[in-house]
């Protein structure tokens, strides 16, 4: 699909993509906007312009600070707001006066454009799905032999994140304080974490709830997934070992994570769709999903220190994960629990086979035994001060590319 505004090949935002996201435009305020290569689209405009289906939604719905009203249209009504507005751009469909227009009222730099987090995520949920991931800590942590405890293949496992410290792309944060026990004290002291960790996840956004007691088969599970964003959950590794038993994580991740401020509809990722791994043993029969419910995406994690240049540090891929979203998704509602409109679940972090691909610091330097040295000739075991951490992802098939731009966050020194 061709389209008459410029996009360069290797874009995440070609026409097939159609993202949504809300930015601030400028005089104006906070709109619901797409993104196509690099410019971006004020939807409110294109609305009050009758592009979109009036019967569904009043041009008003446009200007909103958060995308949850949106979704909760339902995919047919947001799948017809991305039909529109593929028509719209398409080279084929190109009027000079329309076009004219179009630049002059609703296309803005994407530089010039604030971007705000897409949507008000009541709640977050954090899956632990990569069975690479998994082994490694395993390995790490407890017994090479038996790295992997007895239910992980039997449950996609996860725990209930905090989600009043999500994050959109381009944030700062202070390194965290906590609790740490050295291994050679015999009690613990309060300190900057050491250890300050990326994890490189995805996430999906719910996108239609289920009512309190009822599940969400596994076989439409999909219906209620909206789309994907990039996800960072940034931990602290020497405050998780201390603090971790025997109820997991606390607060060694609430501290922030991050994501990308685009939402990729499942639409625009259905050409990446692809097998996953073979389970065994076999899963309960709620568990268990036909056809291809993973996606080919590639996904990448850079360092880029205070005075230097970006370095790549992970290359990984979204189709290694072990457990796929429509199981976490038929699990984590088969007690009753109810989703909602906005909700957030991340992947857990994805690490692939090779050692280049493991998703986290923890693992990428073994535990810092074996730290990374970057371009600018500097090493690291976790992260440094003013390191900014950048996470790509992108599907790339029979040349037609779709990605999700960056999720970035930058580590201050910590708070005086
Ligand atoms: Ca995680």
């Amino acid at each position: 699909m061709k389209s008459w505004i410029e996009i360069k090949a290797d874009s995440d935002f070609s026409l097939h993509n159609i993202p949504f996201g809300i930015g601030v435009i400028p005089g104006s305020g906070p709109r619901i906007c797409t993104r196509i290569g690099d410019k971006v689209v004020d939807l409110s405009i294109m609305a009050n312009n009758a592009y979109f289906d009036r019967s569904v939604f009043k041009d008003s719905d446009f200007v909103a600070s958060e995308l949850n009203n949106f979704i909760s249209k339902g995919k047919q009504a947001t799948g017809k707001v991305r039909s529109a507005i593929i028509e719209c751009f398409l080279e084929k469909n190109y009027n000079e006066s329309e076009a004219g227009f179009i630049s002059d009222f609703m296309l803005y730099d994407a530089s010039d454009i604030q971007m705000l987090l897409p949507v008000r995520i009541g709640d977050y949920t954090d899956f632990y799905s990569s069975i690479e991931h998994a082994t490694n800590v395993g390995i790490m942590f407890r017994d090479p032999a038996n790295a992997l405890l007895p239910n992980w293949r039997h449950i996609p496992v996860g725990y209930h994140g905090r989600a009043s410290s999500i994050l959109v792309s381009g944030s700062s944060i202070y390194r965290p304080k906590g609790q740490v026990k050295p291994a050679d004290a015999s009690s613990p002291v309060f300190k900057p974490t050491g250890q300050l960790d990326f994890e490189l996840e995805t996430a999906f956004v719910i996108g239609k709830e289920n009512r309190l007691g009822e599940s969400i088969p596994i076989s439409e599970a999909e219906d209620y997934i909206f789309g994907m964003v990039l996800f960072n959950d940034l931990s602290a590794r020497d405050i998780q070992s201390w603090e971790y038993v025997p109820l997991g994580p606390f607060l060694s991740k609430n501290f922030a994570s991050v994501i990308s401020p685009w939402v990729v509809t499942m639409e625009a990722l259905e050409l990446f769709r692809c097998a996953g791994p073979v389970q065994q043993p076999e899963v309960l029969p709620y568990l268990k999903s036909d056809g291809d419910r993973n996606f080919d995406l590639n996904l990448d994690v850079l360092i880029k220190p205070g005075k230097g240049n970006e370095a790549s540090v992970c290359q990984s891929n979204f189709k290694y994960m072990y457990w796929n979203m429509s199981q976490q998704l038929a699990h984590h509602t088969v007690n009753g629990c109810n989703m909602r409109v906005g909700d957030l679940c991340g992947s857990g972090t994805i690490s692939g086979h090779a050692e280049g691909s493991y998703g986290s610091m923890l693992e990428l330097t073994w535990k810092g035994t074996r730290p990374i040295v970057l371009p600018d000739g500097s090493d690291r075991k976790f992260l440094n001060d003013n390191d900014t951490v950048i996470m790509r992802g992108f599907g790339d098939k029979g040349g037609v590319r779709v990605g999700f731009g960056e999720a970035t966050v930058t580590i201050l020194p910590p708070k005086q």
